[in-house]
């Protein structure tokens, strides 16, 4: 096509996206002889895995008694029954030499006083079944993402992996036979395009926290690889589960580690009662994060919120003193007086439910390959095509995430993807030539969006999208809030074909990712609330006033939405109600109550 210098490459596997899961995944290709390919638009390390604080779950067991099978207990009475059991199983059982690996590659874990890994508490693990709180999440200090994301980088170019950095992934390249064949890219450093064919793409780009206005999720996190396989007709899954940290701080959404209560923090309401202790009797301050960012929501809207306009929570810390503090929570003693203006050692941080992460994504199985669910077949692969990471729905997280299981998820998986490779893959096994006109849709687009000569800055089209997903797809929901959300979006929607984009250089073009970024995050704000409004019942996250009980008779079930053009067409998958060996059984539905 003209006006584009094109620079061709061949790759066994190309990875899109070096937070932790990719990066992962990157190494295990590469030790596995594949020539491996990492394209990433920010520096690997630099990744929002790397803000991640509190800890991997993992039973190890180091400070009490644990079992993976208590551990996929949680995560299965976390997930409220709508995660799959034998990925569930998967990722339990193998947290434990995944995190045992990790150390072994060099990450810096805090220690006991006789060197095993430091475990502390954290929402929703549990003993023995649901009994009283464990210490299953094994830290690096509060910095335990950026300890991860380093060592794994690290790791990455010890089996040289070529790294693309500061390269944007546009599309990806799809046959006609609906096989993944490589994937476009352009170099924000020189303006290039780069048309990689490759036997496997894997796609680890990350969640689209910034579909929302208040969210802990770093600029980056925009739903690229959602976008790209919604335009390539492949469906997204469970979109409608948004989960809210119940510790953003007030102001800014910056995070504040769920392992700050873990280590003894509580949250008080304008009374300085200990409201948890009325919503969740045994779990207290530690229950599922769903759980607290309601009782905060409902303790606000009852009047009891703090600060002049009643409008966020307390969140104690200076009862656990200065040495505590300075030795397990460092990190967050700095955000707090950075971005709150607070000394945690005297006073309480003001806090607020803040969009955090995306239970749904790209459908894949335990492999990491990527499912195009059709009638009859509801787990048919994608040949060509993986995700993991927050990009994909495995699903192992189901409505609801327990903290500690991202990290783990995105080392679990992103190693189960390597293997995969390793099994299925030869290295060095010659490529099929593209088909005709390879990438010419992703440079129609690029061309679309770069001379969009509207009226309207990218920028307040997405303030009015994250506007609307604030105010109508937030910790309650209702028929009305949830149709109106349909309706406003849709308009937004609409107002794209009035974008502007005043910059037309194809070099270090912020205008120009920002707008191709808001057309995947509109993807995925479309699928979420077209999604949710159709979920009658509540579930995890999704709790829907109208409809305030969960419904296993008609909604157990994962949802799936095709994205096209502003429209979106829903179906249902069935969840996985099976584990994956003998040595568990299915846990059947309850009544979940901490
Ligand atoms: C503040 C914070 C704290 C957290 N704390 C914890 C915790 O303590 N424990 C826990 O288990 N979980 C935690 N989480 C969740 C967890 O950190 C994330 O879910 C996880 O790190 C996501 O990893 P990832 O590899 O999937 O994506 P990311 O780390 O977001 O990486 C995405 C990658 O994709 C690349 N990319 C995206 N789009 C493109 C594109 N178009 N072209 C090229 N590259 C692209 C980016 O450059 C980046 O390298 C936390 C999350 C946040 C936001």
């Amino acid at each position: 096509m003209a006006g584009y210098r094109i620079v061709d490459h061949s790759y066994d596997v190309v990875v899109v996206g070096a937070g932790g899961a990719g990066l992962r995944a990157t190494l295990g290709m590469g030790a596995a002889g594949f020539k491996t390919a990492c394209i990433t638009k920010v520096f690997p390390t630099r990744s929002h895995t790397v803000a991640a604080q509190g800890g991997i779950g993992a039973a190890l067991g180091n400070m009490a008694e644990d079992n993976w099978r208590w551990h996929m207990y949680d995560t299965v009475k976390g997930s409220d029954w709508l995660g799959d059991q034998d990925a569930i199983e998967y990722m339990c059982r193998e947290a434990i030499p995944a995190v045992y690996e990790l150390e072994h590659f060099g990450v810096p874990f805090s220690r006991t006083e006789d060197g095993r890994i430091y475990q502390r508490p954290f929402g929703g693990h549990m003993r023995n079944f649901g009994e009283a709180p464990v210490q299953r999440a094994c830290a690096a200090a509060d910095r335990t993402g950026h300890a991860i994301l380093h060592t794994l980088y690290q790791q990455c170019l010890k089996h040289r992996c070529q790294f693309f950095v500061e390269y944007i992934a546009l599309d990806l390249i799809m046959d006609g036979e609906g096989v993944c064949r490589g994937v476009m890219a352009w170099n924000l450093e020189d303006g290039a395009l780069h048309r990689f064919r490759a036997a496997r793409v894997v796609l680890a780009t990350g969640g689209y926290g910034r579909a929302y206005f208040s969210c802990t999720s770093a600029h980056t996190c925009t739903g690229d690889g959602h976008g790209m396989v919604a335009r390539a007709g492949l469906p997204l899954q469970d979109m409608e589960f948004v989960q809210f940290h119940p510790t953003g701080i007030y102001g800014s959404g910056c995070l504040i580690t769920e392992g700050a209560r873990g280590e003894g923090g509580y949250l008080t309401n304008s009374a300085g009662e200990r409201f948890m202790e009325r919503y969740a009797p045994n779990a207290k301050d530690l229950a599922s994060r769903d759980v607290v960012s309601r009782a905060m929501t409902v303790e606000i809207r009852e009047g009891r919120g703090t600060g002049p306009h009643g409008d966020h929570i307390d969140l104690h810390l200076e009862h656990l003193g200065a040495e505590t503090l300075d030795l397990r929570l460092p990190g967050i003693s700095e955000t707090a007086r950075i971005f709150a203006g607070v000394d945690v050692t005297r006073e309480p941080i003001q806090v607020l439910p803040t969009v955090h992460y995306n239970m749904g994504g790209i459908p894949t199985n335990l492999h990491g390959e990527v499912l195009n669910p059709a009638p009859g077949d509801p787990d048919r692969v994608v040949p060509g095509l993986m995700a993991i990471g927050e990009a994909a729905c495995v699903s192992v997280h189901g409505a609801n995430r327990l903290g500690t299981n991202s990290l783990l998820d995105i080392v679990v998986f992103g190693r189960a993807a390597a293997l995969r490779c390793r099994d299925t893959m030869t290295p060095g096994a010659s490529l099929p030539p593209l088909p005709a006109g390879a990438g010419d849709a992703a440079i129609e687009r690029l061309e679309r969006v770069r001379h969009a000569d509207g009226a309207k800055p990218a920028a307040d089209i997405r303030l009015a999208m994250q506007t609307v997903m604030q105010s109508d797809a937030a910790v309650f929901r209702t028929s009305d809030s949830l149709a109106s959300g349909c309706r406003k979006l849709a308009d937004v929607f609409a107002s794209l074909a009035d974008m502007r984009v005043n910059d037309r250089s194809m070099i270090w073009n912020s205008d120009l990712v920002e707008a191709l970024e808001l057309e995947n995050l509109m993807d995925c704000a479309l699928a979420t609330v077209t999604s949710a409004e159709a979920r009658k019942e509540s579930r995890g996250a999704h709790a829907h006033e109208d409809f305030p009980d969960r419904d296993d008779a008609n909604w157990m079930k994962h949802s799936l939405a095709w994205v096209k053009a502003g429209r979106v067409r829903l179906d249902y998958r069935p969840v996985h109600t099976y584990t994956l060996t003998d040595e568990v059984s299915y846990i059947e539905p309850k009544t979940r109550v901490y």
